[in-house]
């Protein structure tokens, strides 16, 4: 069923213990799109890059049928960059830079074609974009949101508001955190949804992630993986892969809901085998599907 993403196009420099790359092709919404482009059609993104995004990135797009007519070319300015670098235990990360650039005076506009959308997937961009692209649209069936520490402290009324909108919403451990001012993750949990979204993930990195729901708590493992290269989309390629899931199900319940954080998982193992988008340029359906069953084994117990 049709999915709209909506989120940054980043040129990103990434720097690990073990390796660096410069001006790698990166964004929340680009790995969003090519992680859900394994489950679900149409895709469509709205967005803002500048004159620096060459005809190869759309070109990457649109190798996986992602539809980029929602996303505007900029020629006066530069796509929007970020440089972070990652601890020893891969785990953790500082932002060195965020430019802004073209997302700077970014008037998000969704093509008329996309306001039937059932689904919408609002990347980690400013939450006032993520608002206005909601009020651009028909009532969607299922609305999901990604954020970071950089928003909810430099515009946290903003997200409140789009949290008010929300049916799942995503975040890592550090972020639940601040956003609830608790140490806890339960106590926050309850907190967080008391805000507006009834389902919450809290991602835990290399520990796996916890969906919280009217149904109780159910949580996923991470993948044990021998050498993890650039975690960089980690949680964006969650999000495709969870979002992906959902949208192609005839109902979603607590089931499906639960196979889905199994996939976003799976999406998100792939994603840091290699630098940035680097892993979704040969990556087979199969391999996918293999990988999930392996979640399933990982904590399955006979009776
Ligand atoms: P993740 O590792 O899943 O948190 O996503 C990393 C991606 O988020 C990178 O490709 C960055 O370009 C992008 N990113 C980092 N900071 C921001 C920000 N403040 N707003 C939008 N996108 C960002």
């Amino acid at each position: 069923m049709s999915l709209l993403i909506v989120g940054s196009l980043a040129f990103d420099d990434i720097e690990t213990p073990f390796g660096r790359s410069d001006n790698t092709l990166g964004g929340s919404s680009t790995y969003i799109a090519l992680s859900a482009s394994y489950f679900t059609d149409p895709i469509r993104m709205v967005g803002v890059v500048g004159s620096d995004f060459g005809d190869e990135h759309f070109a990457l797009l649109h190798s996986k049928e992602i539809d980029t007519t929602g996303i505007q070319k900029v020629e006066t300015g530069k796509t929007f960059r970020w440089a972070g670098r990652y601890h020893y235990d891969m785990n953790t990360r500082d932002t060195l830079d965020t430019q802004l650039n073209v997302f700077a005076d970014f008037d998000p506009h969704v093509p008329h074609a996309y306001h039937n959308s059932k689904f919408v997937c609002l990347g980690n961009i400013d939450p006032e974009l993520q608002l206005k692209v909601l009020d651009q649209i028909n009532k969607p069936e299922l609305v999901i949101c990604d954020t970071m520490n950089f928003w909810i402290e430099g515009k946290p009324e903003a997200l409140k508001k789009v949290l008010e909108r929300v049916d799942v919403f995503i975040v890592n451990d550090s972020e639940a955190r601040l956003l609830s001012g608790d140490p806890n993750l339960v106590r926050s949990a309850r907190m967080i949804r008391n805000m507006g979204p009834k389902t919450l993930i809290i991602k835990k990195g290399e520990h796996g992630a916890l969906l919280f729901t009217d149904n109780g708590i159910f949580a996923a493992p991470a993948f044990p993986l021998e050498s993890i290269f650039d975690p960089t989309g980690a949680g964006d390629t969650f999000a495709g892969g969870f979002i992906g899931h959902l949208s192609r199900c005839a109902e979603i319940n607590d089931t499906e809901m639960r196979k889905a954080v199994l996939y976003g998982s799976a999406m998100a193992s792939f994603c840091v085998e290699k630098f940035g988008t680097e892993r979704y340029s040969n990556l087979e359906l199969l391999e996918i599907e293999d990988r999930y069953q392996s979640f399933l084994d990982l904590s399955h117990v006979e009776k």
